[in-house]
């Protein structure tokens, strides 16, 4: 027998007996195929045979109570250890044949006591957006008291199982620690090996391996349980055939519902196309209209003379389903349902919903919202939005947002400090979704940074496939909101009750090598840092200011972000104190007190930029002369180096700080802030150079 038929063996035994849940010794069994050491297990099914297992065994041994109804062994009183003579076997046997005789008994398992180590568990979880997810920890029994574990979505990588172990706050105690210490590399084949375990058994659902001892060299699991389900179904498919980039940039765009009202959304999203003077063509359609701002209206979809590449529909939503239709039949190609009043309402709204799609799907049309407020392109003047926009200028941030009054308000105030390609609102989802547009904006060589904002993730492990993939190129920051946890349920497995909705995303997140933003504050600082700057490439900072509390915090916070001030070399050191005024003493934070002006700014950080330590600056500036800096720093070759201003109090000079915005340099009210952004740029820089 292969180990593959041995495995699936073990498993319909249990699946016969109408069993979802795989005993210790069972569980150990399929391990052992698979190479992993386990302290085995042997089952006695009396007190004569255990005893002679005993005897075939190094002692000293252990005995645990095998049963389909107990899943916490020695809470029951089922589990008994350092059995050195036969009299204790027989003991311990008797023991626990009382404790349970009520209950279904297979056996009692005899195995041999494992050497301590440092205890740990290895667990699988199934988490309803992302499937199958691998766990870390230490802790072993103490694990949920502890909650030092770590996840990634299986299938992982080498470099995945890696990151798992380093990101528990007891690594240091794994690489070495008062005569303790794991052999990190036997753990990461373990990881390995449990990860091609789950991804091509589809029906083990959860498991625990805990504890697992690991020791300098090697590791042993001690105990193992498997619970078993229905077949996972694969992950949801890309959609084939289109690849969105019509949807992005139309040739034509069809209104519906557009008015010659203002106040209504019709008038809204057309006002939109023609004030900002989409390139392609556009058809309002509304049977009581002649012509909207001049251009002529028609009917219907249908009375359009020529092709429509996307169709916008704003009509109420109980007529949206046969609109979708006649869209379909006369060949547009993407639908943008911009109504709302659908599934988020209830019932009735997903009935609608489920009849969209349906039509959708039968024309093979691809379908943006319901519930969304389209698409924003700067790059081919398109702006869709519900909600009137002012004027935009041409962007490399492409922000993806689940919620249209998110995108499309905030951009009032953001169009002035940063600049946007596309913004792309998905709402409900129903069939585009967010990772359709992730990879489809990833795409696009107008941008270099995604931002998403998202509620949840429709798109499952392609999900992170692509995210892998398209974060190796450009950026991702992605807020996602819903943090707070609906009613756990009941589960069988501490990794199930450990797997946290929110820390499975924070895992995927790492894993795809996504920065999470802890706020849209935090995503717009890290989009505009990333999308104006380079990543630094080295850890030194270079500190200038004019207050030298503001350069100590800096210094402090870039710390805390595992950055260091750098370090001149020498001859660069001699040209910046024939630059310092007398009473200027240190050398990094450079504290110019109030005799900072432009000039000198620009002299220091040219100094700077000449140094192969200095990998990035952080620049306090006097909020009151701001505008005074901005020539100069846009006049200076940075050589690939980035930089971001601190100015407090910048939200009262806001001319000063759209002008240096403007020219290419973020400006970040407090220096925690630019730290926390160049740590995270740094960290982002070392994880996409890394071999995987
Ligand atoms: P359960 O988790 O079902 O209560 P375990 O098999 O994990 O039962 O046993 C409980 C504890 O007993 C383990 O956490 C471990 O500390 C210890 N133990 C169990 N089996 C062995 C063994 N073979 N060698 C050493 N210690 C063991
Ligand atoms: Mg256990």
């Amino acid at each position: 027998m292969t180990m593959a038929e041995k495995i699936k063996e073990i498993i319909d035994q249990a699946k016969s007996a109408g069993r979802t849940y795989l005993m210790e010794h069972e569980s150990k069994a399929i391990l052992e195929e698979l190479g992993i050491s386990t302290t085995g297990s042997v089952m006695a099914r009396s007190e004569e045979e255990a005893v002679e297992i005993f005897h075939s065994m190094a002692s000293p041994v252990a005995l645990k109570v095998l049963s389909p109804e107990v899943v916490h062994k020695s809470d029951a009183g089922g589990v008994k250890l350092h059995l050195d003579k036969e009299e204790e076997v027989r003991g311990a046997y008797r023991d626990i044949a009382r404790a349970f005789q009520g209950k279904k008994v297979e056996g009692i398992s005899v195995q041999r006591m494992a050497q301590p180590g440092i205890e740990a568990i290895v667990g699988v979880a199934n988490d309803s957006t992302f499937g199958p997810v691998l766990m870390f920890g230490l802790g072993g029994v103490f694990v949920e008291v502890l909650k030092d574990v770590s996840f990634r979505s299986i299938p992982i990588t080498r470099s995945d199982a890696q990151d798992m172990i380093e990101e528990i706050r007891g690594y240091k105690l794994l690489k070495g620690s008062r005569g303790h210490s794991a052999d990190i590399e036997g753990l990461k084949d373990l990881l390995m090996s449990i990860s091609d375990l789950v991804a091509s058994e589809t029906c083990i659902w959860e498991m625990d391996l805990n504890p697992v001892f690991l020791y300098p060299q090697g590791y042993t699991v001690v105990d193992a349980r498997i619970i078993l389900g229905e077949p996972r179904a694969s992950p949801p498919a890309r959609k084939e055939g289109q690849d969105l980039h019509d949807l992005f940039y139309p040739q034509s765009i069809a209104v519906i519902g557009a008015s010659g009202t203002p106040g209504k959304l019709g008038w809204n999203v057309f006002t939109n196309l023609v004030s900002h003077k989409f390139q392609g063509k556009l058809y309002p359609v509304n049977p009581r209209a002649e012509e909207i701002h001049g251009i002529k209206a028609y009917p219907r979809i249908s009375a359009v003379p020529e092709p429509v590449d996307v169709a916008i529909i704003l009509v109420s939503a109980g007529t949206t389903a046969d609109v979708v239709e006649e869209c379909c039949q006369c060949g547009v190609r993407y639908i943008v349902v911009e109504s709302a009043g659908f599934a988020e309402l209830g019932p009735e709204g997903k009935k609608i919903e489920l009849q969209m799609k349906e039509i959708a799907d039968r024309y093979g049309v691809r379908l943006l919202g319901p519930n969304c407020s389209g698409i924003i392109n700067t790059h081919c003047s398109m702006v869709q939005s519900i909600g009137i926009v002012d004027a935009l200028s041409q962007g490399n941030i492409g922000l993806v947002s689940q919620a249209g009054v998110c995108a499309a308000g905030m951009l009032w105030g953001l169009r002035h400090i940063m600049d946007f390609g596309i913004i792309a609102t998905i709402g409900n989802k129903l069939d585009i979704n967010e990772t359709d547009i992730m990879e489809a904006v990833s795409k696009d060589k107008n941008i270099n940074v995604i931002c998403m904002y998202l509620e949840s993730v429709k798109g499952g492990r392609r999900f992170i496939d692509q995210a892998r993939r398209i974060t190796r190129e450009k950026p991702m920051v992605v807020l996602k909101s819903g943090r707070t946890e609906a009613g756990k349920k009941a589960v069988a497995s501490h990794t199930a009750s450990l797997a946290g909705n929110d820390q499975i995303y924070s895992a995927v997140f790492r894993q795809s090598g996504i920065i999470r933003a802890r706020d849209y504050e935090h995503m717009f600082n890290l989009a505009r840092a990333i999308s104006k700057q380079p990543l630094p490439d080295r850890d030194g900072v270079f500190i200038i200011t004019y207050a030298g509390s503001l350069g100590v915090i800096a210094a402090d916070a870039i710390t805390d972000n595992g950055m260091r001030l750098s370090e001149l070399e020498e001859p660069l050191k001699q040209r910046l104190m024939d630059l310092l005024p007398d009473y200027v003493c240190g050398m990094n934070p450079v504290d110019y007190t109030f005799s900072q002006d432009a000039r000198i700014v620009k002299s220091t950080i040219e100094i700077g930029v000449k140094s192969s330590d200095v990998g990035s600056f952080i620049v306090i500036l006097q909020a009151e002369i701001l505008e005074s800096y901005v020539d100069a720093l846009k006049s200076i070759d940075y050589k690939g180096k980035p930089i971001i201003a601190c100015v407090a109090g910048k939200e009262f000079e806001m001319p000063g700080v759209i002008k240096m915005e403007k020219a290419g340099i973020p400006v970040f009210s407090t220096p925690e802030q630019v730290a926390d952004a160049l740590g995270i740029m740094y960290r982002h820089y070392q994880r996409i150079n890394r071999k995987d």
